[in-house]
């Protein structure tokens, strides 16, 4: 987090609920917004890591934080998850959507149905849910901003190869977000979309590579550089200052709109 945006406080009295915080770039928006000011739910199937990150951030202010273990891509446990945040801090003002997986990689004819609607269902499914279950609140509240984490994969960049399930799901989620930023603009709800290049996180470990996806591989020379501005991966924390952003007042008149974060990675490949 940059020094002068660690200062600010947009978030006092405000409520987030956040997909994914167990990790990466959800852990790192959930860790920016509490410090300014804002109750987080922290949702992610991976009890543990959100547990640790819920007293973390409870020390940091107290009761600030609660750890709900759910899978964003089951319907019922969403409801419930979000029914649990809305006893527990009363109301609700900005949902980031960004649980996410790699899922399975490899020529299409290899892929089978279940590695397919896998990622479907987590990537695509779980976005739908999110926002299913959280506009009522936000439109309760009479305003709200909502964030859908996508990729610059299926929107800028199309050569990662055997990609096809997850570039579909990050396409999908930008058409998605521009449908729901124009059918909630008269409930003063925002809807942005936000499309990283490479960041270090723990996204790999949910990459189920089929070793035959070497045969549809069309060499690419990338120029030296690959993330220009970065001349590496960014981190999370430069996408959770995005995030917090686009979640804050200060981008009252942003709706709809799809930002690339990635270094300049994307003009390249
Ligand atoms: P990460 O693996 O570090 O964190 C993702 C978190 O989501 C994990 O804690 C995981 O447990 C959780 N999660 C996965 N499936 C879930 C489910 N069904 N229900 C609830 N939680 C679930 O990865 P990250 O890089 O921080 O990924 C966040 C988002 O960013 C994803 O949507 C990903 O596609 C997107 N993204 C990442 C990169 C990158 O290079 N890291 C680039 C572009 C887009």
């Amino acid at each position: 987090m940059s020094p002068n945006i660690a200062k600010k406080q947009r978030f006092i009295g405000k409520t987030a609920i956040i997909t994914g915080a167990g990790s990466g770039i959800g852990r790192a928006t959930a860790i920016q917004m509490a410090r300014e000011g804002a109750n987080v739910a922290l949702f992610d199937l991976v009890n543990e890591r959100t547990s640790v990150l819920e007293q973390k951030l409870n020390k940091l202010r107290k009761d600030c934080a609660l750890a709900i273990d759910v899978d964003t891509s089951d319907a019922e446990r969403m409801e419930e998850a979000v029914r649990r945040t809305i006893e527990h801090f009363g109301s609700l003002d900005v949902v980031f959507a960004n649980a996410g997986i790699n899922g399975a990689v490899g020529p299409i004819e290899e892929l089978s149905l279940s590695d397919w609607e896998r990622t479907m269902s987590v990537n695509l499914t779980g976005t739908f849910l999110t926002l299913k279950y959280t506009i009522p609140h936000l439109k309760d509240k009479g305003k709200g901003s909502i964030i859908i984490t996508s990729s610059i994969n299926g929107n800028t960049r199309f050569t990662s190869f055997g990609w096809s399930p997850y570039s579909t799901t990050k396409a999908g989620q930008v058409a998605f977000a521009k449908m729901a930023a124009l059918e909630l603009a008269k409930f003063k709800i925002r809807v942005n979309v936000i499309c990283p290049g490479a960041i270090s996180t723990n996204i790999d470990e949910t990459t189920e590579f089929n070793e035959d996806v070497e045969e549809i591989v069309i060499p690419i020379e990338f120029p030296e550089g690959a993330q220009p501005l970065a001349d590496g991966p960014g981190k999370a924390e430069n996408v959770a200052d995005l995030v917090s952003f686009l979640a804050s007042d200060e981008s009252i008149h942003i709706t709809g709109a799809q930002i690339v974060i990635d270094g300049a990675e994307s003009l390249l490949s």
